[in-house]
């Protein structure tokens, strides 16, 4: 699967210039809010009107639907002149590239929404929450920033929580906490596999965590 990923020798050499739109528009367009795994999009798009003065990126690594999210978010900057400016997909590999992509510290909030399970035990190791790639998290991430996690499959919601939960740089948020945050809700409801775990009235479990 592993292919010829282009991607950057550093942030510093990343050329934004044809990601965003209207007062975003930049060559060195700084991204706050990730959203690895971005699917359809279904997120960042409630992001981009959520926070209209954040920039947000999506990474997804299957073609595809990385074509998918771009057309989308053309589609609604010419439907809603003005809006959706703010928002852009990048095909990458966000288990390798994070760091080529992101400042130390650069990103207030990160988002892992209903991830590949890799059920099986030889697959674990595929994962993209693990003690290494916790570590390129806690790089990316400011202090104070914020990891968002969640799942339907039980197994990986417990391995995500105690990945992060073990982690030196990281605090679990407190249910108070998760109460006061107005993402939570973006988290649980908006992207396209929250909406398919709903369908099937299946169970979402959340776990939210900030980096010290
Ligand atoms: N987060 C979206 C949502 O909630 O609707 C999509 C969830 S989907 C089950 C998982 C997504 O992660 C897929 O679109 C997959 O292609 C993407 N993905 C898997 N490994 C990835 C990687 N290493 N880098 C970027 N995206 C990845």
């Amino acid at each position: 699967a592993d292919k010829n990923f282009e991607y950057p020798l550093n942030p510093a050499a990343k050329d934004w210039s044809n990601y965003f739109a209207g007062k975003f528009k930049s060559q060195h367009a700084k991204v706050e809010f990730a959203d690895v795994g971005c699917g359809y999009g279904g997120l960042l798009v409630n992001l981009s009107t959520a926070f209209p003065d954040t920039i947000s990126l999506g990474m997804e690594i299957r073609d595809k639907v990385v074509e998918y999210v771009a057309d989308r978010i053309d589609t609604l900057r010419e439907k809603e002149p003005g809006k959706y400016q703010n928002i852009a997909v990048e095909k990458s590999n966000a288990m390798k590239n994070l760091p080529n992509y992101f400042e130390k510290g650069q990103l207030s909030k990160i988002f892992f929404l209903f991830p590949d399970p890799h059920f099986k035990k030889s697959n674990h190791r595929r994962r993209i929450i693990s003690k290494q790639l916790l570590a390129e998290y806690a790089y990316v991430l400011k202090s104070g920033g914020i990891a968002y996690t969640i799942s339907d499959v039980e197994d990986l919601h417990q391995w995500m929580d105690n990945h992060f939960s073990q982690h030196p740089l990281f605090e679990k948020l407190t249910q108070e906490e998760l109460d006061a945050d107005p993402v939570v809700p973006l988290v649980y409801a908006s992207s396209e596999e929250a909406r398919k775990v709903d369908r099937v009235n299946g169970k979402k479990m959340i776990a939210v965590f900030r980096r010290k």
